[in-house]
């Protein structure tokens, strides 16, 4: 799954609107499950009457929602951590707590070494929170880190804090049972669990009811979804029809997984929209059998070509590894043939980084010089731009449907928002006239690698 900022829990009033009592800052790491984690977490606490801020230097209580899926992303939060303790010292009663996949993987060294922390709660102990703190409050260091079986959250309504009520998330599946040798979630996250669709499909009528104009559905594997009554292709239905002015996306798809009957589910609604997340992580099939991720090269370009059957304006987007245990040079050739064969319209690249407690730690080296995986990883990123700006300019002259995310990031008259099939655009002039979660036609006018550029088409 792709992975992306850092993020700030909002400012919020109290559970009934007067100022609250206890203020909570949440900063959250890691992937889209994590943010809507933190949206559950923010739930949970406000239910116990917390009101948040943006700022932790005035937070009764601020948790690290936290990532580990590489290693700067955990030392990332060491260093929030010392940040942490000196504010300690200003306000001694302020209460530290880490959750998510690092406060799984790393709780004894967490309690070993940063004195800091009160709190320690892995993904599957965040209903247990309001016990946690009143141990906290009781003077003694409260952990829970059990993975469960069946916790899916299914009957806690996360806390939405965006203004503009424009995407949301909905989790519809919780762990993964594969064991890709690299990764840690398995370990982190558990085994994996479905949500009861039904209760899906009411999250999602009432985020309809709110006003939002996009919902992605989230899992580490959308594809192996199943609930004992419905499957994935099942459920993009039922959720299709339930909101059928809502777009719908998902993340994230394992290739060796993806069936057809999702595709051809796609195809048939209006409302469910093009754009599939495939990460092939790398092109050779002797890395592919060391990462243990079950397909062959072969395999994902049939998948491929059988997305560009049932989904010929489809956008595709792909995660690779560069540098895994072993890469030669002739095996990293071939992951460049592979993303030139396919033409991705992006990539997600990063370095293979070892995580202590993974199959690939235990069975093969982390022998690739770390200049040869920079190098590579260049590579990849001059390939990949090469091909987004290729699939960009084919857009140019059309005029595509544009959902209108947020403000732009360097001009404030324009807007950023996303074709149905996923590419980002940004809309010249639009600020001053249209509201982020409308829904425009844009004439494309130029690209860049990372964007289409366009203006509101007939806007007069
Ligand atoms: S599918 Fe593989 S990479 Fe994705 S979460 Fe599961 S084990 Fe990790």
């Amino acid at each position: 799954m792709a992975l992306a900022h850092e993020r700030v829990f909002g400012q919020r009033s109290g559970a009934r609107g007067e100022p609250a009592p206890y203020k909570a800052y949440i900063e959250t790491y890691g992937c889209q499950m994590n943010f809507a984690d933190s949206e559950l977490v923010a739930r949970i606490l406000h239910s116990i009457g917390y009101g948040f801020t943006s700022q932790p230097e005035e937070a009764d209580l601020v948790l690290l929602n936290t990532c580990a899926i590489r290693e700067h992303a955990e030392e990332k939060i060491w260093q929030r951590l010392k940040y942490f303790h000196s504010l300690k010292r200003r306000r001694p009663h302020l209460v530290v707590g880490v959750l998510g996949c690092m406060a799984e993987r790393l709780r004894q060294k967490l309690l070993a070494e940063a004195p800091v922390v009160d709190l320690i709660a892995g993904p599957d102990s965040y209903r247990h929170l309001p016990q946690l703190l009143r141990q906290v409050e009781g003077g003694h260091k409260a952990i829970h880190v059990l993975l469960s079986r069946e916790e899916t959250y299914a009957d806690i309504a996360p806390l939405r804090v965006s203004p503009h009520k424009v995407n949301a998330y909905i989790s519809i599946m919780r762990g993964c049972n594969n064991m890709c040798s690299f990764c840690i979630v398995p370990f982190t996250r558990g085994r994996e669990r479905s949500r009861p669709w039904t209760t899906i499909v009411e999250e999602a009528k009432s985020l309809a009811e709110e006003g939002y104009k996009e919902i992605v559905l989230l899992g580490q594997n959308v594809d192996s979804y199943r609930d004992g009554a419905v499957d994935f292709a099942q459920l993009l239905a039922r959720v299709a029809e339930a909101v059928p002015e809502v777009w719908i996306r998902f993340a994230t798809s394992h290739p060796k997984d993806m069936r057809d009957e999702v595709l051809e589910t796609i195809a048939r609604y209006p409302n469910l929209t093009p754009y599939i997340h495939l990460p092939v992580q790398s092109g050779s099939d002797t890395v592919l059998a060391r990462m243990n991720r079950g397909y062959t090269a072969q395999w994902y370009l049939q998948r491929i070509e059988a997305i560009r059957r049932y989904l010929p304006k489809a956008v595709i987007s792909t995660d690779i590894i560069v540098g895994f245990c072993g890469e030669t040079e002739e095996e990293f050739r071939e992951t460049l043939a592979l993303m030139e064969a396919v033409e991705f319209d992006a990539v997600y690249q990063f370095m293979y980084s070892e995580r202590p407690g993974t199959l690939a730690a235990r069975r093969y080296k982390d022998d690739v010089p770390p200049a040869e995986k920079k190098a590579r990883l260049e590579q990849v990123i001059q390939l990949a731009q090469t091909l987004s700006l290729k699939r960009h300019r084919a857009q140019v002259g059309s005029v595509q449907e544009v959902l209108l995310e947020r403000p732009a990031r360097k001009n404030p008259a324009d807007l950023a928002g996303r074709t149905f099939s996923g590419y980002p655009v940004v809309v010249r002039d639009a600020a001053e006239k249209y509201k982020l979660g409308t829904k425009i036609p844009v004439h494309v006018t130029s690209a860049t690698p990372a964007t289409l550029i366009g203006y509101v088409a007939n806007d007069n």
